[in-house]
């Protein structure tokens, strides 16, 4: 037979489009519009139902970037409408290729209540069903002139706030241009028609040529088709869709894919748009959600990120209202557990354990909800402390899909377990449909079928749908797909059902799915561990300082009766958890997120260092000697660890240089460093293991710079041919001794680097103190170690522990960690000696060997300092930094974990006259307390958190600095968790209690003071 398969699917394409799809609104008739610019930022609605409206007529031209407009549309209903189902349907000049970079306008009542929004793929507004004939309508539509700015990655300044809004400068032009405007009646029946040959066309496109069903489609596509008078679609629809039942009926097969369909919105919390944006688009995308509800029943949908709903309860609580109401009927589903998508290579541990706190208990006081998922699908990489973070919130099942960007290895399963470094284990989903925000197309169930890596054992898979950002959620046509998909043969079931019961479910088919251990790493997006510094350095300075601020309340509530703060410690946390999503700390959101960010770090600095000192001078008491207060978990300088002591001796001070033949010599008898007449370090001396850090003739502390023009996104990518070039920069243009230590200028470019590299006595650690000037563009700025080491892995901190990363490049998966995270140290070492490099603001390392002539191996550090990405922020990393990393010489893992606490939380001093004990000390170093805090329950109870940091199993004695009643484990929450699933019930004695802890494991105790 000769076959008309092409042929026909061209008609479908073209009669579907051009006819049919338009024919659902044919019945229409023009609206009327006024306009009103707002001047400034967006206002109230109060203001905009108020404001002064001029008239305009379609075509006119509105919006320049970042600005509002709110519309007033009004019109009456004819007479012969009466009784049919009446939409308008709205273009504000939307861009319909990426359906979440556009416009987007939320359209209110007279009253100022809520309908739904409009957006580039669903610009209808339900006016009346059924009509009354002669009724009059008025809506208003506040439109965001959201620019679109991700096409093809060119760099453009419209990413910060403009200059018509800061009022320097001329107007822009507008961006957008009403297109359509009308008043028209909804067809059902060709709508229907038309969801119908959508799906089995796209069924048709997908099967295999040898499908007998393609063919048996094609034919009945055609004789419809043939059925539809193109002149009366409205008068034929029916016909067609008569034909097309029997097809629409066939059942799918025994063994189909089940595909659990889960209503979702993917919205950034900030990235190519300011955070005030995010709140609007929250409020338009659950608006046209929970309308959507109202008309379907069975439609769910699962948000995940509690912050977008806070926002929503303060700036729009109506919609909140009805959020809550859906929720109560089953429909709105909180997932995620979190109360941002933070990154999670970046944030540490403490804060990894309060995004979970606080998404879980906003879930549970608001919605009576104790969620049980992770859901992340967009996070650029999962540290391997996550499935023991996540057990310890009550959390079972976790979900990504951003694993598939891998760009060069493949993960092998979709359905597995996830098991972290302590041996954790939590049950794990990667939708094979490879994406979040799913049309329920032909295409992508057809690619989730495919790519399924557990066929065979596993037959069930999860497909989150729905427009993210700000393309407003899911349709009512993808609803239209699910309802059609749910039995039909040759494709997957699908099923709209909660991600609860697609777990459940798929846990329940595959007990025995395989195991995954160790970190999910991302081979893609590497350079989001260095851009935009001053972000991470806001976070890693407010993690420490929400540290010490808790730590000192704590002491001084419970000893001095200090007032503890609560509610600024919640608040300020929130901000913190906030500014860790997912483009805001990797450094990939816009200038203006960034500059906001960068604004409000300095306020949470300000605030915590308040809390700090007021704490700290409550604890000192009266009296003008120096007290000394250790925030580090281990002993300083004879200052007890989370304690303060009377400075009975000097600090520590840095050592003299010594002039020496090639330099200077820094010797404090415990190491000894030679720095050349260029300000590099030649030679780095253990003086009691007889040992030489450095590979011959090599020099460390040596800045290097390479061209960094990665080949798809600028602020996320280092791509691998980064590394063919280089340029070492080993010319000083001044060296001098200064302040204990030796300063080197170098310029490279029109960028200024300086340096005071310092040791002190008593120390392994050579300091190196950097001021950067930092005016290049796409350049990656490295500081490199090379160790006369033999290491075939690397040890890196990561939340609550550390990781183990080949140093190596046997395989594909060794060689695609290029660069990897560490947090405040990465150490290097054979079996009994080893060095460290810490860090206070440096997250991008990598490290690299090789073996020299002599036999030896090279093993070389680098740490990431500084980039230069032009996409999205033009100018990110221009301008001043400031920051310090260090060099320990001759460095065990115990050591690598104290020198980064201790580069981190500085020794601060307050006058006074106080000894001040610790709350509570461990006697074992490598059970690290981390937390010490009062219970936000307001009991007055102490929590203390803590970690096995070295990788073994550790004993300890704690010690408390105040009567103990009464320990117990509890979750993160602070709730007691059962005794028998855990270490066993602890029995304190005289303010004692031991504990067992195996490898990696975190504890969190709730200590109860006895009752006065
Ligand atoms: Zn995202």
């Amino acid at each position: 037979m000769h076959s008309k398969y092409r042929l026909t699917e061209q008609r479908l394409d073209r009669v579907l489009n051009q006819r049919i799809r338009p024919a659902v609104h044919a019945r229409s008739v023009p609206i009327e519009v006024a306009i009103w610019n707002v001047p400034g930022e967006p206002v109230p609605v109060a203001d905009g139902l108020a404001a002064p409206y001029e008239p305009v007529t379609l075509g006119h031209r509105w919006g320049p970037p970042w600005s509002t407009s709110w519309f007033r549309i009004s019109g009456t209903v004819p007479d012969e409408w009466a009784g049919l189902r009446v939409e308008a349907v709205i273009d504000l000049g939307f861009n319909v290729t990426g359906a979440g970079f556009s416009t987007e306008g939320l359209v209110y009542r007279s009253d100022g209540s809520v309908v739904k929004a409009l957006n580039p793929r669903n610009a209808w507004i339900p006016v009346a069903d059924p009509a009354v004939g002669g009724e009059d309508f008025t809506y208003y539509v506040e439109a965001a002139a959201n620019p679109v700015l991700c096409d093809d990655h060119i760099p453009t300044r419209t990413g910060d706030q403009p200059s018509w809004l800061t009022g320097v400068g001329s107007e822009s032009d507008p961006l957008y241009q009403l297109l359509r405007l009308d008043l028209a009646v909804f067809d059902a029946q060709v709508w229907e028609l038309a969801q119908d040959l959508d799906v089995l066309g796209e069924l048709m496109h997908e099967l295999p040529e040898a499908d007998p069903r393609r063919w048996q489609l094609m034919h009945t596509i055609e004789q419809a088709l043939d059925t539809v008078d193109l002149q009366n679609i409205t008068g034929s629809a029916a016909t067609a869709r008569e034909v097309l039942r029997p097809a629409l009926a066939a059942p799918a097969v025994a063994s189909a894919h089940r595909m659990s369909a889960v209503g979702h919105a993917h919205i950034d919390t900030a990235w190519l748009w300011p955070m005030r944006e995010t709140v609007r688009k929250v409020a338009r995308t659950l608006s046209n959600v929970t309308q959507l509800m109202d008309d379907h029943p069975g439609f769910r949908f699962a948000m995940s990120q509690a912050q977008q709903l806070a926002w929503l309860k303060e700036h729009r609580p109506e919609v909140y209202g009805r959020v809550q109401e859906k929720a109560k009927s089953g429909q709105f589903l909180p997932v995620g557990s979190l109360w941002v998508e933070p990154d999670t290579n970046i944030p540490s541990g403490e804060a990894l354990a309060r995004q979970l706190v606080h998404g879980k208990r906003f879930y549970l006081e608001e919605f009576g909800v104790e969620t049980e998922e992770m859901w992340l699908p967009d996070t650029f990489g999962y540290n391997a402390a996550m499935p023991q973070l996540m057990k310890l919130a009550g959390i079972r099942w976790f979900l990504t899909q951003k694993i598939s960007w891998n760009t060069t290895n493949k993960f092998p399963h979709h359905t597995f377990w996830w098991e972290g470094i302590d041996g954790t284990r939590i049950f794990s989903h990667f939708p094979p449909v490879d994406t979040y925000n799913s049309e329920l197309s032909g295409a992508e169930v057809a690619h989730a079928v495919a790519n399924f890596q557990d066929k065979g054992t596993a037959n069930s898979s999860l497909l989150p749908f729905g427009y993210g950002d700000g393309g407003g959620g899911p349709t009512r046509e993808m609803l239209a797909r699910a309802a059609r998909l749910a039995d039909l043969e040759g494709s997957a079931k699908v099923v709209i059902e909660s991600p609860a019961d697609f777990f459940t479910r798929a846990q329940a088919e595959y007990p025995d799915a395989p195991v995954w251990l160790g970190e999910l790493y991302l081979e893609f997006h590497r350079g989001t561990l260095t851009s935009q510094l001053r972000t991470k350095q806001g976070n890693r300075r407010s993690e420490h300082l929400l540290r010490e601020a808790e730590l000192w309340s704590a002491t001084a509530a419970v000893r001095t009766g200090f007032d503890y703060p609560y509610q600024a410690l919640d608040r300020l946390w929130k901000t913190v958890l906030l500014h860790q999503f997912h483009d805001i700390l990797p450094g990939s959101s816009i200038a203006w997120v960034h500059r906001e960010a960068e604004q409000t770090y300095v306020a949470v600095t300000a605030e915590l260092r308040g809390i700090v000192e007021a704490a700290q001078r409550a604890l000192a008491g009266e009296g003008d000697q120096t007290v000394v207060f250790n925030a580090s978990p281990f002993t300083r300088d004879g200052i007890p660890a989370l304690g303060a002591s009377l400075r009975t001796r000097p600090p520590g001070r840095p050592v003299d240089p010594t002039p020496c033949r090639d330099g200077f010599v820094l010797d404090n008898g415990l190491v000894r460093v030679l720095i050349d007449g260029q300000g590099l370090v030649t030679s780095a001396y253990d003086i009691a293991a007889g040992r030489e850090a450095l590979a011959p003739g090599a020099a460390a502390n040596l800045l290097q710079l390479h061209q960094d023009f990665p080949n798809e996104y600028d602020a996320w990518d280092i791509d691998a041919f980064y590394r063919n070039t280089v340029h070492n920069l080993v010319d000083a243009d001044s060296l001098s001794v200064e302040e204990g230590g030796l300063r080197i200028v170098r310029t490279v470019g029109d960028s200024r680097i300086e340096q005071l590299i310092t040791l002190t006595e008593g120390s392994r650690r050579l300091d190196i103190d950097t001021k950067i000037d930092w005016r290049e563009t796409e350049k990656l700025l490295k500081a490199a170690f090379p160790l006369d080491v033999r290491a075939d892995h690397s040890s890196a901190e990561i939340p609550f522990g550390h990781v183990q990363r080949p140093t190596h490049t046997n395989t594909s998966w060794d060689a695609a960690k290029f660069e990897i995270c560490a947090h405040r140290f990465l150490h290097l070492g054979e079996r009994d000696w080893g060095a460290a490099v810490v860090n206070d603001s440096t997250y991008g390392h990598d490290v690299t060997r090789d073996v020299r002539a002599d036999g030896g191996t090279t093993t070389t550090v680098r740490l990431s300092l500084l980039r230069a990405p032009r996409f999205p922020d033009p100018d990110a990393d221009q301008g001043q930094h400031r920051l310090r990393y260090g060099f320990v010489i001759g460095a065990d893992i115990a050591d690598a974990v104290r020198e980064g606490y201790g580069f981190n939380l500085p020794e601060r001093s307050v006058p006074g006259s106080a000894e001040v004990p610790p709350l509570v000390a461990s006697d074992n170093d490598a059970v690290v307390i981390d937390t010490v805090k009062l219970a936000d329950d307001r009991s007055g109870d102490i929590v203390v958190r803590l970690y096995e940091a070295h990788g073994g199993r550790a004993e300890t004695l704690l010690t408390t600095g105040f009567p103990l009643d009464s320990v117990a484990v509890t979750d993160l929450l602070e709730r007691e968790l059962d005794p028998r699933e855990n270490t066993g019930a602890l029995q304190p004695a005289g303010g004692q209690v031991s504990l067992t802890l195996r490898p990696f494991q975190i504890l969190t105790l709730r200590m109860k003071r006895p009752r006065s």
